[in-house]
Protein backbone atom coordinates (compact mmCIF):
# COMPACT_ATOMS: atom_id res chain seq x y z
CA UNK A 1 0.00 0.00 0.00
CA UNK A 2 1.46 3.16 -1.14
CA UNK A 3 0.50 5.41 1.84
CA UNK A 4 2.46 3.58 4.28
CA UNK A 5 5.47 5.28 5.02
CA UNK A 6 7.26 1.64 5.98
CA UNK A 7 5.96 0.14 2.91
CA UNK A 8 7.92 2.14 1.03
CA UNK A 9 10.67 2.44 2.52
CA UNK A 10 11.52 -0.62 1.14
CA UNK A 11 9.58 -0.65 -2.15
CA UNK A 12 10.97 1.61 -5.16
CA UNK A 13 7.87 1.03 -7.09
CA UNK A 14 5.95 2.50 -3.92
CA UNK A 15 7.55 5.04 -3.57
CA UNK A 16 7.03 5.70 -7.03
CA UNK A 17 3.68 5.15 -6.87
CA UNK A 18 3.37 7.97 -4.34
CA UNK A 19 5.54 10.18 -6.15
CA UNK A 20 3.33 10.28 -9.10
CA UNK A 21 -0.10 10.48 -6.91
CA UNK A 22 1.51 13.68 -5.17
CA UNK A 23 2.36 15.15 -8.33
CA UNK A 24 -1.50 14.61 -9.97
CA UNK A 25 -2.55 16.10 -6.35
CA UNK A 26 0.06 19.17 -7.53
CA UNK A 27 -0.86 19.40 -10.87
CA UNK A 28 -4.92 19.11 -9.84
CA UNK A 29 -4.33 22.71 -7.49
CA UNK A 30 -1.89 24.51 -9.98
CA UNK A 31 -4.12 23.88 -13.31
CA UNK A 32 -7.25 25.38 -11.06
CA UNK A 33 -5.34 27.75 -9.91
CA UNK A 34 -4.59 29.03 -13.60
CA UNK A 35 -8.36 27.73 -14.78
CA UNK A 36 -9.70 30.75 -12.32
CA UNK A 37 -7.94 33.45 -13.56
CA UNK A 38 -9.53 32.96 -16.63
CA UNK A 39 -12.90 32.52 -15.41
CA UNK A 40 -13.37 28.05 -16.02
CA UNK A 41 -13.15 25.43 -14.30
CA UNK A 42 -10.04 23.13 -15.53
CA UNK A 43 -12.09 21.00 -16.97
CA UNK A 44 -14.03 23.08 -18.97
CA UNK A 45 -10.38 24.29 -20.37
CA UNK A 46 -10.04 20.63 -20.71
CA UNK A 47 -12.94 20.58 -22.88
CA UNK A 48 -12.14 23.64 -24.61
CA UNK A 49 -8.21 21.93 -25.60
CA UNK A 50 -10.41 18.48 -26.49
CA UNK A 51 -12.13 20.38 -29.01
CA UNK A 52 -9.04 22.10 -29.98
CA UNK A 53 -6.78 19.54 -30.99
CA UNK A 54 -9.05 16.43 -31.36
CA UNK A 55 -9.75 15.44 -35.22
CA UNK A 56 -13.01 16.98 -35.98
CA UNK A 57 -14.86 13.47 -37.02
CA UNK A 58 -14.16 12.10 -33.77
CA UNK A 59 -14.39 15.28 -30.85
CA UNK A 60 -17.61 13.74 -29.70
CA UNK A 61 -19.22 13.81 -26.72
CA UNK A 62 -18.44 10.65 -25.59
CA UNK A 63 -15.07 10.52 -26.63
CA UNK A 64 -14.37 13.54 -24.55
CA UNK A 65 -16.42 11.95 -21.46
CA UNK A 66 -14.14 9.00 -22.17
CA UNK A 67 -11.22 10.94 -22.20
CA UNK A 68 -11.52 12.79 -19.31
CA UNK A 69 -13.11 9.50 -17.25
CA UNK A 70 -16.63 10.57 -16.60
CA UNK A 71 -19.87 9.93 -17.75
CA UNK A 72 -22.07 10.80 -20.79
CA UNK A 73 -24.30 12.79 -18.47
CA UNK A 74 -21.44 14.70 -16.47
CA UNK A 75 -19.87 15.46 -19.90
CA UNK A 76 -22.78 16.73 -21.45
CA UNK A 77 -23.41 19.44 -18.23
CA UNK A 78 -19.81 20.88 -18.72
CA UNK A 79 -19.98 21.05 -22.08
CA UNK A 80 -23.71 22.89 -21.91
CA UNK A 81 -22.01 25.63 -19.86
CA UNK A 82 -19.44 26.16 -22.69
CA UNK A 83 -22.63 26.43 -25.60
CA UNK A 84 -23.85 29.28 -23.14
CA UNK A 85 -20.79 31.01 -23.27
CA UNK A 86 -20.76 30.87 -26.62
CA UNK A 87 -17.20 29.02 -26.86
CA UNK A 88 -18.47 25.51 -28.24
CA UNK A 89 -20.34 24.77 -30.98
CA UNK A 90 -22.40 21.18 -31.13
CA UNK A 91 -23.67 19.85 -34.12
CA UNK A 92 -25.10 16.47 -35.16
CA UNK A 93 -22.80 14.30 -36.84
CA UNK A 94 -23.81 13.69 -40.69
CA UNK A 95 -23.30 9.90 -40.99
CA UNK A 96 -25.32 9.03 -37.55
CA UNK A 97 -27.11 12.15 -36.10
CA UNK A 98 -27.44 10.15 -32.59
CA UNK A 99 -23.53 11.47 -32.43
CA UNK A 100 -22.66 14.84 -31.51
CA UNK A 101 -19.50 16.91 -32.84
CA UNK A 102 -17.98 19.42 -30.43
CA UNK A 103 -16.00 22.56 -32.31
CA UNK A 104 -14.64 26.10 -31.17
CA UNK A 105 -16.38 28.70 -31.92
CA UNK A 106 -14.37 32.00 -32.29
CA UNK A 107 -14.55 33.09 -29.00
CA UNK A 108 -13.79 29.92 -28.08
CA UNK A 109 -10.68 29.53 -29.75
CA UNK A 110 -9.40 33.14 -28.22
CA UNK A 111 -9.29 31.20 -25.51
CA UNK A 112 -7.38 28.53 -26.11
CA UNK A 113 -4.71 31.04 -27.65
CA UNK A 114 -4.67 31.89 -24.34
CA UNK A 115 -3.59 29.20 -22.83
CA UNK A 116 0.13 28.96 -23.85
CA UNK A 117 1.40 28.86 -20.01
CA UNK A 118 -1.53 26.22 -18.78
CA UNK A 119 -0.27 23.48 -17.42
CA UNK A 120 3.21 24.53 -17.69
CA UNK A 121 4.30 23.50 -14.23
CA UNK A 122 5.41 20.18 -15.48
CA UNK A 123 7.59 21.57 -18.34
CA UNK A 124 9.40 24.24 -16.11
CA UNK A 125 9.86 20.89 -13.62
CA UNK A 126 11.22 18.84 -15.90
CA UNK A 127 13.60 21.66 -17.54
CA UNK A 128 16.21 20.61 -15.58
CA UNK A 129 16.41 16.96 -15.56
CA UNK A 130 19.61 15.97 -17.93
CA UNK A 131 18.18 14.44 -21.26
CA UNK A 132 19.65 10.39 -20.55
CA UNK A 133 17.76 10.86 -17.41
CA UNK A 134 14.64 11.88 -19.14
CA UNK A 135 14.83 9.28 -22.07
CA UNK A 136 14.93 6.98 -19.19
CA UNK A 137 11.78 8.49 -17.55
CA UNK A 138 9.56 8.87 -20.50
CA UNK A 139 10.02 4.97 -21.26
CA UNK A 140 8.82 4.06 -17.69
CA UNK A 141 6.30 6.51 -17.54
CA UNK A 142 4.86 5.33 -21.46
CA UNK A 143 5.01 1.76 -19.74
CA UNK A 144 2.92 2.99 -16.61
CA UNK A 145 0.35 5.06 -19.26
CA UNK A 146 0.32 1.70 -21.62
CA UNK A 147 -0.60 -0.39 -18.53
CA UNK A 148 -3.28 1.58 -17.00
CA UNK A 149 -4.58 1.95 -20.81
CA UNK A 150 -4.98 -1.62 -21.54
CA UNK A 151 -6.52 -1.73 -17.83
CA UNK A 152 -9.00 0.72 -19.55
CA UNK A 153 -8.10 3.28 -17.05
CA UNK A 154 -7.50 6.66 -19.11
CA UNK A 155 -7.74 7.30 -22.69
CA UNK A 156 -4.38 8.53 -24.83
CA UNK A 157 -5.65 10.64 -27.69
CA UNK A 158 -2.65 11.49 -30.00
CA UNK A 159 -1.42 12.06 -33.75
CA UNK A 160 -1.65 9.76 -36.64
CA UNK A 161 2.11 9.02 -36.25
CA UNK A 162 3.35 6.33 -34.53
CA UNK A 163 0.12 4.43 -34.69
CA UNK A 164 -0.39 0.92 -35.30
CA UNK A 165 -2.92 1.62 -38.12
CA UNK A 166 -1.24 4.40 -39.71
CA UNK A 167 0.16 4.36 -43.23
CA UNK A 168 1.60 7.15 -44.58
CA UNK A 169 2.11 8.66 -48.40
CA UNK A 170 -0.18 5.67 -49.60
CA UNK A 171 -2.78 8.24 -50.80
CA UNK A 172 -3.20 11.23 -53.27
CA UNK A 173 -1.86 14.65 -52.66
CA UNK A 174 -5.62 15.59 -51.31
CA UNK A 175 -5.98 13.12 -48.56
CA UNK A 176 -2.33 11.15 -48.64
CA UNK A 177 -2.42 8.90 -45.42
CA UNK A 178 -4.50 6.11 -44.39
CA UNK A 179 -6.19 4.51 -41.67
CA UNK A 180 -6.60 1.16 -41.44
CA UNK A 181 -8.65 1.22 -38.43
CA UNK A 182 -11.45 3.37 -40.05
CA UNK A 183 -10.75 2.25 -43.69
CA UNK A 184 -10.53 6.24 -44.98
CA UNK A 185 -7.67 8.66 -46.53
CA UNK A 186 -7.07 11.11 -44.66
CA UNK A 187 -5.63 14.77 -44.91
CA UNK A 188 -2.39 15.55 -43.66
CA UNK A 189 -3.82 17.98 -41.23
CA UNK A 190 -6.05 15.65 -40.29
CA UNK A 191 -3.50 13.62 -39.35
CA UNK A 192 -1.89 15.83 -36.95
CA UNK A 193 -4.98 15.93 -34.32
CA UNK A 194 -5.60 13.64 -31.56
CA UNK A 195 -7.22 11.08 -32.12
CA UNK A 196 -8.81 8.68 -29.23
CA UNK A 197 -8.08 5.39 -31.19
CA UNK A 198 -4.39 5.88 -31.28
CA UNK A 199 -3.03 2.80 -30.45
CA UNK A 200 0.81 3.08 -29.85
CA UNK A 201 3.28 0.70 -32.13
CA UNK A 202 6.19 1.89 -28.99
CA UNK A 203 6.75 -1.41 -27.24
CA UNK A 204 7.47 -1.23 -23.62
S1 LIG B 1 -6.59 5.10 -35.41
FE1 LIG B 1 -4.46 5.72 -35.63
S2 LIG B 1 -4.10 5.97 -37.83
FE2 LIG B 1 -6.32 5.89 -37.51
S3 LIG B 1 -6.94 8.03 -37.36
FE3 LIG B 1 -6.56 7.31 -35.26
S4 LIG B 1 -4.41 7.80 -34.82
FE4 LIG B 1 -4.72 7.96 -37.05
Amino acid sequence: MIFDPQHRKDNRSARIGMALFRMSQAIKKVTQAESDTLGLSSVQIQALLFAAYTRSDVATVGNFANTIGTTHVTAVKILNGLVRRELINKSQKAEDRRVTLLSLTSKGREIVNKLDNWGHLLDDALQPIPEELLAHFEIGLGSIISTLQKEGHLIVSEPCLGCIHFLPNTGDIAAPHYCKMIQKYLTHEASLQECPEHTSSFKV
